[in-house]
C-alpha cells in the first residue's frame, strides 16, 4: 500500500498536512452521506458553491446544476478540469458508518434510495481539495482552472447541457480539458491509455405494436412478442456477422416487456437496447442495422413499423495522444514510474470528452485507484463501480484523486 505520508508528499513538492486531508476526508464523507440523481444535483452544487466562496473562487452555473469555478492567477495556460456530480438509484449495502440513507425521485416519479455507486463523490473532494491547495500555493503556478462540476454523467446529460447553456461562451477557452475517475485498482496506481478511453454508447427503446386477441384466437391477432422475439434474435447476428471480428463492439438487448396474461396476445412488445461501438462510422452502420433488421423483422411479421426512441448517447471520450504522454509524465514524477498503467480498450462509456470535442480541445481522461492493498490479497477484488458494496477508502481515495489532480494541474501551470 501506498503509505499515506509518503503520498501526501507527492507531486511537485505537494506537502498537504493531516489537517488538510482530515478536513477533506470529512467532506467527501458528507458528500457520500447526501448523494442526489443525475439532473437532481441541487444540493451538492449549492455545497460545491458554498465552498468556492469560501475559497474566494468565482464561479456560475452551467447546465441547471452544473457548477463551474474559474481559478484565475495571472497570464498562462488554461486547463478544464471536470469532476461529475452525480449519484445512482441504488441502496447502499457497504455497510461503512457514513453509509447513505438518502432517497431521490426518479423521473418516473418513483422514490429510489441513491448512493454515490460511481464515486463521483471523491471527484468532487478531489477538485475542491485540488481547488484549495492551488489557491494556497499562488506562487507555484500561473494561469486559470476551469473548474467543470458537471452534473448527470450517468445519464449522459450533464456534459452537453453544459457546453449548451454556453459553458464556452462564459469560461475561457482552455488547451486541454481533464478528467479523472476512481476504479477498483489499488490507491497510487493510474491507468489511461492514448485513443479511445470509453466507446460510443447508444441506448434505444422499441416499441412493437400488433393486435390484441384472445390466447385461443391467433388467427385473429398480430402477435408483437413473437414479432419482437424475431427481431431480439436477428439483431445478435449484427456483431457475429456484420463486423470484423477486429472491431469491437457490442449490441445487448438489457429489458424486454410484453403481456397482461398467459391466454391473451397482447397488443404491444417492447425491449431496449444498448450499443458500444468504438467511432463513429462503426456507430452508424450497427445503428443502421439495428433500424433495417427491426424494420424487415415487422415486416415479415406483418404488421407496422416498430416505435424507436433514444434513451440516451454517450459521444466519444478519446485521449489526445500527446496530452496523454505528458499527463503520464506528472502521474509518474507523482506517484513512481509504476504508478501508471496502461489502460486496456474498455467497452465503459463518460460524457466527459463532449467539454473538449465540442470546442475542438483535446481531452485527457485517467482512473486513479481508491482501495488499500489489503482489498487485492491473495487474488481478491472489491465490488467494483455501481455495485451496492462499491466502498473506496475514504482517506486513501481523497489523497490519491487529490494527489493526481495537482500533479498533473501543476504540469500544466506549474512556474
Ligand atoms: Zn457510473
Ligand atoms: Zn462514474
Amino acid at each position: 500500500m501506498t503509505d499515506i505520508q509518503d503520498t501526501v508528499q507527492l507531486a511537485q513538492g505537494l506537502e498537504a498536512s493531516a489537517k488538510f486531508v482530515a478536513e477533506h476526508v470529512q467532506m467527501y464523507k458528507t458528500f457520500h452521506q447526501s448523494p442526489e440523481l443525475s439532473s437532481e444535483e441541487h444540493r451538492t452544487a449549492e455545497a460545491i458553491e458554498a465552498r468556492l466562496d469560501e475559497l474566494g473562487i468565482e464561479h456560475f452555473r452551467s447546465g441547471k446544476t452544473g457548477v463551474v469555478g474559474l481559478l484565475s492567477n495571472g497570464e498562462g495556460p488554461v486547463v478544464g478540469f471536470r469532476a461529475d456530480t452525480d449519484g445512482l438509484p441504488i441502496a447502499e449495502e457497504t455497510g461503512l458508518d457514513y453509509a447513505s440513507t438518502a432517497t431521490g425521485i426518479l423521473p418516473d416519479g418513483k422514490e429510489a434510495p441513491t448512493m454515490h455507486g460511481c464515486g463521483h463523490d471523491t471527484h468532487i473532494t478531489a477538485a475542491l481539495a485540488a481547488a484549495a491547495y492551488l489557491s494556497d500555493r499562488r506562487e507555484a503556478w500561473q494561469g486559470t482552472v476551469v473548474f467543470l462540476f458537471q452534473p448527470g454523467e450517468e445519464t449522459a446529460y450533464g456534459a452537453k447541457a453544459m457546453v449548451d447553456d454556453g459553458l464556452w461562451d462564459k469560461a475561457p477557452r482552455p488547451d486541454v480539458v481533464l478528467a479523472q475517475h476512481v476504479m477498483p485498482m489499488q490507491a497510487g496506481k493510474f491507468s489511461l491509455r492514448a485513443g479511445n478511453m470509453a466507446s460510443l454508447a447508444d441506448s434505444w427503446r422499441i416499441t412493437v405494436r400488433g393486435r390484441q386477441a384472445h390466447g385461443s384466437q391467433p388467427e385473429v391477432s398480430l402477435d408483437p412478442i413473437v414479432a419482437a422475439a424475431s427481431m431480439v434474435m436477428r439483431l445478435q447476428t449484427i456483431v457475429s456477422r456484420e463486423l470484423s471480428p477486429n472491431t469491437p463492439a457490442v449490441v445487448t438487448v438489457g429489458t424486454f416487456h410484453a403481456g397482461l396474461k398467459e391466454n391473451i396476445i397482447p397488443e404491444t412488445a417492447e425491449f431496449s437496447l444498448n450499443v458500444r461501438t468504438p467511432d463513429e462510422e462503426v456507430r452508424t452502420k450497427v445503428l443502421g442495422s439495428i433500424e433495417r433488421i427491426v424494420a424487415a423483422e415487422a415486416q415479415a411479421s406483418g404488421i407496422g413499423a416498430p416505435g424507436i426512441v433514444e434513451i440516451n448517447r454517450f459521444p466519444r471520450l478519446f485521449n489526445d495522444a500527446e496530452h496523454t504522454d505528458r499527463v503520464s509524465k506528472a502521474l509518474k514524477a507523482g506517484f513512481g514510474e509504476d504508478a501508471v498503467i496502461a489502460a486496456p480498450l474498455g467497452m465503459g462509456s463518460e460524457d466527459a470528452g463532449w467539454l473538449g470535442d465540442a470546442i475542438g480541445v483535446p481531452v485527457v481522461f485517467w482512473a486513479f485507484g481508491g482501495f488499500a492493498e489489503a482489498d487485492f490479497a491473495d487474488g481478491a477484488s472489491p465490488a467494483g463501480n455501481h455495485s451496492p458494496q462499491f466502498a473506496p477508502d475514504a482517506e486513501l481515495s481523497v489523497i490519491n484523486g487529490t494527489g493526481a489532480a495537482v500533479a498533473v494541474l501543476l504540469e500544466y501551470l506549474g512556474r
